[in-house]
């Protein structure tokens, strides 16, 4: 029956899903240089197809001036939209199985993280990024089980900014602070006022994104970039109805897009800037201790600490499945950032390295 081939297609995702629950994939991309700036040198001395990235200080010669790190996957500057996404195929599949599954974009500002997740302005199919690609999989999947499962599929869209949460998909533009709450009962919807639209296809996600994306640039000042110093949070809730058994699975993919996370020179910061800077960095570690603690199966899970981290908890414990595209930049001028960014992604997959490694 339908139902045994949707089962049978499965199986070997499912052994994957169980090898993942509970751990974090990290995919490391580097961006290639920018048209203008020339060929220059990069910090980026190699990239290995086992992940493996090597980082070159150019303060220093020889054997010192070279750092490795490891990652589940590593994608140098010519790596294509369709390479970056390729494995992350299986995750998207296994919310219409009834996972939740966290995809998240890393980076200092300018890193590539709109360009992974969103794509270049001038869309074509080959630029699409992750969001669209995912999406569009989840579409198709859903149609070719059509016989099999009833699947409804709704988005919500929300910013973190300030350790606030609001509401990106508010027609009126309301600046209310909504609550997280983590009951059980919710099933995964745990900021229950905010909006939720139904969606039935990946161009109806596409809209409510640019509507998302506009009212996140609410609120930006010239200086100050708002969609930078935000994350933002895009949940796609997707139900589905076992046709012959009238049994129910529930499933959510959450797209989130990080604040910039490079350091603010705590000289120049100051006011808003500063107090702005003060939350990213929180939360940015915030998140970073959950997924360690994760990962170690430590029996305290910080949780707690941000807003992101609450808002995101029934989708990184457990049976749920994430992945991380952390961005670096090749430019020498970007060294020190991306060196922090690398220590942070390498604290987050390292966590357990023997099977970090196995899983490639
Ligand atoms: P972020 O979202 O991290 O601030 P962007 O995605 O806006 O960074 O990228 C900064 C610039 O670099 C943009 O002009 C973008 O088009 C370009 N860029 C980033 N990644 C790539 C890539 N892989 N290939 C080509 N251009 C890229």
């Amino acid at each position: 029956s339908g139902y045994h081939k949707v089962l049978a297609e499965n199986r070997q995702l499912y052994n994957e899903v169980q090898d993942l629950k509970g751990n974090i994939r990290v995919y490391c991309r580097v961006r290639p240089f920018l048209p203008g700036q020339g060929s220059r040198q990069s910090t980026v001395d190699f990239v290995g197809e086992n992940g493996d990235i090597l980082i070159a200080n150019p303060s220093k010669q020889g054997k010192e001036a070279l750092k490795m790190f490891s990652f589940n996957k590593s994608f140098g500057p010519s790596a294509t939209q369709e390479e970056v996404f390729m494995d992350t195929r299986p995750l998207i599949r296994s919310v219409l199985d009834g996972y939740n599954v966290c995809i998240f974009a890393y980076g200092q500002t300018g890193s590539g993280k709109t360009y992974t997740m969103t794509g270049p302005n001038s869309l074509s199919e080959k630029d699409w990024g992750v969001n669209y690609r995912a999406l569009n999989d989840l579409f198709h999947i859903s149609q070719s089980r059509v016989d099999v499962f009833k699947y409804e599929v709704s988005v919500q869209m929300v910013e973190i900014y300030n350790e606030q949460v609001r509401d990106l998909l508010l027609t009126e533009g309301s600046n209310k602070k909504l609550e997280i709450r983590n009951h059980s009962q919710l099933n995964g919807l745990n900021v229950p006022d905010a909006s939720m639209l139904p969606v039935t296809s990946t161009a109806d996600v596409l809209d409510l994104i640019k509507i998302g994306q506009k009212n996140r640039a609410v609120g930006a000042t010239a200086l100050n970039e708002r969609s930078s110093r935000s994350h933002s949070v895009l949940t796609v809730h997707v139900q589905g109805t076992d046709l012959a058994s009238g049994s129910i699975l529930r499933g959510c993919l959450h797209l989130v897009d990080l604040a910039g996370s490079e350091r603010v020179d705590k000289s120049e910061a100051t006011g808003d800037r500063l107090k702005e800077a003060q939350h990213i960095n929180k939360s940015l570690s915030a998140l970073g201790d959950v997924v360690s603690a994760l990962a170690q199966k430590s029996s305290h899970v910080p949780y707690r600490n941000s807003k992101l981290t609450q808002l995101l908890q029934n989708s990184l414990a457990g049976q749920a499945k994430s992945l991380m595209f952390v961005h670096i930049s090749p430019d020498i001028e970007s060294f020190g950032e991306t060196m922090s960014t690398l220590k942070f992604a390498e604290r987050v997959a390292s966590v357990e390295l023997g099977a970090a490694r196995s899983n490639k």
